[in-house]
């Protein structure tokens, strides 16, 4: 009876991933989602805990369950509660690095289960012709959890600055022999079950993690959200295969469900990029060569000419059409509500005011809707980046608040370009464009952007929220 109320249970919390993944995909019911699917996940981690029987006998050890429920509970609450907007990214990273290690854990603790159990025909670390299937399910997840924990530290690391960009001659050749020798000893360990097994295992688990730290180190600039993504979906697999080894529904359900929502946020990304998942594996984009030292093509950049508040809020004031382009910076500045309030007297004054939204604006998929919807922007307001690329040719001013490596037009000009190939909003179409940042300084993928120098250009220096709050008592007194 236990068992039916606890694949009642799985099933339950299985429905609510589904329910709440599909939620997810509005910015009206994200929210409702993400505790739709919270939810389902308390009902099966109870249920796990009081109604699991093995062998007639329930979990037990209640003591150290439920201090580790609440430790994690405190923090995962505390440190979500303190995250900043813009170290969201770091903190998926992060958090996605822990599911990859409990996946790992679980191979590890079950790997000892399988190999110094006592049961009859199971002798010290020779298996039982049924205990294959089991040994390449662990391995499948101490590989690709291993990879995935020390892949998102490293991500973690270099999204936050701690960790720099590095990789040596050769490297792409390391990784792919670093990976054959994972997959030939694994083969090994099942195929030939030799009495060193716990060895070879331990050799596998550590070259696993240095594969996961050698394949995220050298990729850089702004290749770091394709990688993200990969990750997540990595973790999504691994803990499948755990679902698998417990036999546990609620846990395939859902590693199938992050490794297919990851796999497809990848392709996605990619062609957001316009790059293939192998150019960026191999690429090393963004590593900051003499093209991203100089400009465009290597060469010197002109001069660039700043407009005055006033003459950007004339500007704006008495254009038909004008296109906001928010960038990380509007996020780090906080002002998605003053940016809201700029579109509201705009339009009161009869501007039609529009939204261009870059797929890798910001620092995490879909930051710039997240932001917006913070502000209560309105979703029709949002143009995707195909659309807003109509748009620009009849548009009379961008104003891009905070953005860079989005507008770059260096990524259809320039073949030398680290972030070349890369579709990008086409501002420059539009009869004026105002760019608001607080200096010169590069983006994320660290290059110049030859956009600033360009004369339709206008710089308006200054924090965006600051700027954003004079724009608006400017415009309220034209
Ligand atoms: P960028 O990082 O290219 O540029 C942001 C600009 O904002 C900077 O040049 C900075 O210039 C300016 N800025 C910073 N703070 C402020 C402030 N307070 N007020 C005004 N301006 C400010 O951002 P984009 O959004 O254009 O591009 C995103 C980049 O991040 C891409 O390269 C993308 O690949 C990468 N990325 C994206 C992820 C995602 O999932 N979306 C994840 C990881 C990376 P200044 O210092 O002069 O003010």
């Amino acid at each position: 009876m236990a068992i039916n109320i606890l694949t009642l249970c799985y099933l339950i919390a299985s429905v609510t991933f589904i329910l709440g993944l599909k939620m997810l995909s509005n910015p009206a019911t994200a929210r409702k989602g993400n505790l739709v699917a919270a939810a389902g996940m308390i009902i099966a981690i109870i249920g796990t805990i009081f109604l699991y029987e093995e062998n007639g006998q329930r979990l037990g050890n209640y003591i150290w369950i439920f201090a580790g429920l609440l430790i994690g509970s405190v923090v995962g609450t505390l440190s979500a509660k303190k995250v900043k907007m813009t170290a969201m990214p770091e903190m998926v990273s992060l958090f996605n690095g822990m599911g990859g290690a409990c996946a790992m854990l679980i191979s590890i603790v079950e790997f000892n289960h399988l190999a110094f159990a006592k049961v009859p025909g199971f002798d010290s670390i020779v298996y039982p012709p049924e205990a294959i299937g089991h040994v390449i399910i662990i391995l499948l997840g101490l590989i690709i959890g291993s990879v995935s924990f020390a892949g998102s530290i490293i991500a973690w690391g270099k999204l936050n600055g701690r960790v720099k960009d590095f990789s040596f001659n050769g490297q792409h050749i390391f990784n792919i022999v670093l990976l054959l020798i994972i997959l030939s000893l694994s083969i090994y360990l099942v195929g030939w079950m030799p009495e060193n097994a716990a060895l070879i295992f331990y050799i596998i688990f550590s070259l696993s993690l240095l594969y996961g730290i050698f394949f995220v180190l050298p990729i850089g600039g702004a290749d770091m959200p394709v990688v993200i993504s990969l990750l997540n979906s990595f973790t999504g697999v691994a803990a499948a295969c755990d679902g698998f080894l417990y036999d546990n529904k609620a846990m395939l359900t859902g590693g199938i469900l992050v490794g297919a929502a990851g796999t497809l946020l990848t392709i996605l990304m990619c062609k957001a990029m316009n790059r293939s998942l192998l150019n960026v594996l191999i690429g090393s984009f963004g590593g900051g060569n003499s093209a991203a030292k100089t400009g465009a093509g290597g060469k010197e950049q002109g001069s660039y000419k700043e407009i005055s508040l006033s003459d950007a809020a004339m500007v704006m004031s008495y254009a038909n059409k004008v296109m906001i382009v928010p960038g990380y910076g509007l996020a780090v500045a906080q002002a998605q509500h003053i940016c809201h309030e700029l579109e509201k007297i705009l339009e009161e004054k009869g501007v039609t005011v529009n939204y261009a939204i870059h797929p890798v604006a910001g620092r995490m998929p879909g930051h710039m809707n997240v932001l917006l919807a913070e502000a209560d922007v309105s979703y029709d307001k949002l143009m995707e980046m195909e659309h807003a690329n109509d748009e620009f040719k009849t548009t009379d001013v961008v104003l891009v608040l905070g953005a860079n490596d989005v507008v770059n037009p260096a990524a259809k000009t320039d073949p030398a370009s680290p972030i070349y190939g890369m579709p990008i909003l086409e501002v420059e179409q539009a009869k004026t464009t105002i760019v608001n940042k607080r200096s010169m300084k590069p983006g994320y993928a660290g290059i110049e952007n030859e956009l600033f120098f360009q004369p339709k250009t206008s710089m308006l220096f200054g924090d965006a929220k600051k700027v954003l709050q004079d724009l608006v008592a400017e415009i309220k007194s034209v």
